[in-house]
């Protein structure tokens, strides 16, 4: 855990770093990790806490990854600060003014002596709140970026609307309601993240919007158990792939179970059957 004193630092331009882990994924900075950070090897997970300012509250804001053994200032070819300094490639930073807030951190993670940290430049993470903070971060931290975004041409060129619809994939208010109903499977092939892998899987799921941008006039609400859906990656990307509006979730279960079988396959009702009921037991109720 990182402590942000922004009284005391504040060489950041945040917007910008925001705005060049949305772009690009990831920051590259170094922090000062002073004498509480010499046992900090390459590849630690790491929390950035904002320490809070006179204009903003404390909170859980970034996460990152170490990537240099501790160094001092010098080695680092910095002119400021002193002390000791790592190498950290941040991947998720909230924007000012999103940060989770303090009483949430205690919360959700009673495993870490927040207030303690919030007096800190560094703080480790005990083993035993590691999943608790993790759970949290997955849940109100920025939400992963959408594969379905990333493939090229997935998206019609005038695809502001489609942009649009991704906002409501990224509400996360709207996300949690979503999940809370459906559950985390995915509603297409009834993948599970926690079935196939475990703890890690844990609660990963995206969400997608099921509602065409054409559709959506101007007094639109969303309904977050209506109009989102659970879906898997591979499933969300089929859904957007090539199409302007997207393929429903009974049209991709319908693309998914004719493509199951090679051509000419005879495949017994009872099969047809017992992979529907699988599907059910998957879904949950
Ligand atoms: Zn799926
Ligand atoms: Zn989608």
């Amino acid at each position: 855990m990182l402590g942000w004193n922004a009284e005391r630092w504040n060489r950041w331009n945040y917007r910008a770093v925001v705005e060049q882990v949305l772009t690009a994924g990831r920051f590259l900075d170094r922090w000062e990790v002073s004498e509480g950070g010499t046992s900090v090897p390459p590849g630690t997970e790491a929390w950035l806490l904002f320490q809070g300012s006179s204009g903003a509250a404390s909170g859980l804001i970034g996460h990152g990854v170490t990537v240099s053994e501790p160094l001092a200032a010098g080695q680092l070819q910095r002119d400021e600060g002193s002390g000791l300094h790592v190498g950290i490639v941040f991947d998720a930073l909230l924007p000012l003014g999103e940060q989770i807030p303090s009483d949430a951190l205690s919360a959700a993670v009673p495993g870490i002596p927040w207030d303690s940290a919030l007096h800190v430049p560094v703080l480790s993470v005990p083993p035993s709140a590691e999943r608790a903070l993790r759970r949290l971060w997955r849940e109100q931290g920025p939400p992963a970026i959408d594969p379905a975004e990333l493939v090229p041409g997935t998206h019609p060129p005038d695809s502001v609307s489609s942009i649009e619809v991704n906002r409501y994939e990224r509400d996360p208010d709207a996300r949690r309601v979503c999940v809370a109903f459906h559950g985390t499977a995915c509603a297409a092939c009834g993948f599970s993240f926690e079935a196939s892998y475990g703890e890690i899987g844990e609660g990963f799921i995206q969400v997608h919007h099921t509602v065409p941008a054409s559709m959506l006039g101007s007094g639109y609400e969303l309904d977050p158990v209506t109009d989102l859906v659970p879906l898997c990656p591979n499933c969300h990307a089929m859904v957007h792939l090539g199409v302007a509006a997207p393929r429903s979730v009974p049209e991709l279960r319908t693309i998914i179970s004719a493509a199951g079988h090679l051509p000419g396959e005879v495949v017994s009702e009872q099969a047809l059957e017992a992979q529907e009921n699988a599907r059910r037991i998957l879904e949950g109720p």
